[in-house]
């Protein structure tokens, strides 16, 4: 108990005085978050089928983002909206990057679900409503695997920075933190993106920081934009939602972009990415 009152600070592993120099997390394939090359997280919100899932990802790899993004369990709102396919998604995301090789981001909802995921993922995503799930967050940690640890909906940078530091006391160290909007007052879009935080961030903790403009903006439109301002603020990487028919999407059609959207953002970053001395993924030679 001593410890407890002993250390004046809330987190200390975290901090960026804690390290000479920034963190660069690497996941088992290779792709990196934090170096000199961004890390482009791409895919659909939810993996609603083999096809569906398969396409995504022979588009993305083709376009040069290096890890899948797709939801296998799905934290809905509505108790009544779809809910995802579970294990089978697992699966599917898990072949559909491996076909296109890519690594995978997936999230994990439940304790119970930890080793499945390990499994089936090279990062585990803990979403924005788990942020401060203690026991997810120390069953995730401890799973060794890198996460990538969402903002909270209406978590401050404090919360969110001891949310990482639960993690790091497992002894992983391999978290990477994703900006995805705050709540506010106005709903012209879905949340606040705050990209103030990525310089900040920088400065408080050494931890890689990238961006989730879909989640941030709610609004397909807004997210090649907010993408290049991420990137120009300094952003490690970008998790993108990309649908075959947004329109018919089981969940955050209206955010996602449509392949020709994606083809357009990744053709623009390249620039944006150079004037901050950092520069896109090769696009896969599998795809
Ligand atoms: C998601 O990535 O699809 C998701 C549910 O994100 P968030 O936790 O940021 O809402
Ligand atoms: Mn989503």
């Amino acid at each position: 108990m001593e410890e407890y009152f002993a250390v004046p600070q809330s987190y200390k592993l975290v901090r960026r005085d804690a390290r000479p120099e920034r963190s660069v997390v690497a996941l088992r394939n290779g792709v990196t978050f934090g170096g000199a090359t961004l890390a482009v997280c791409a895919g659909p919100c939810s993996v609603e089928s083999r096809e569906q899932i398969d396409r995504t990802a022979a588009e993305v790899a083709k376009r040069g983002a290096n890890v899948l993004r797709g939801g296998a369990y799905k934290p809905r709102t509505s108790p009544y909206s779809f809910q995802g396919l579970g294990r089978e998604g697992l699966k599917m995301l898990r072949e559909a990057a491996d076909r296109h090789g890519l690594a995978v981001v997936t999230e994990v909802l439940d304790v119970r679900e930890v080793e499945q995921v390990v499994a089936h993922a090279e990062m585990l995503q803990i979403g924005a409503r788990n942020m401060q799930n203690v026991s997810l967050l120390r069953e995730a940690g401890a799973s060794g695997a890198p996460i990538l640890l969402k903002r909270g909906p209406s978590a401050t940078v404090d919360e969110w920075l001891m949310a990482a530091e639960y993690i790091l006391l497992t002894g992983n160290d391999r978290v990477v933190l994703c900006e995805r909007g705050v709540r506010s007052f106005d709903s012209a879009t879905r949340n606040v993106l705050d990209l103030a935080v990525i310089p900040l961030l920088h400065e408080r903790t050494h931890l890689p920081v990238i961006v989730d403009p879909s989640h941030g903006t709610g609004i397909a439109r807004l997210v090649e934009p907010m993408s290049c301002a991420g990137v120009a603020a300094g952003a490690d990487g970008l998790l993108v939602e990309v649908h075959p028919d947004p329109e018919n999407a089981a969940s955050d059609g209206a955010q996602s972009l449509t392949f020709a959207e994606f083809a357009s953002l990744m053709e623009r970053l390249p620039r944006i990415a150079a004037s901050v001395g950092r520069h896109l993924p090769a696009a896969s030679l599998a795809a």
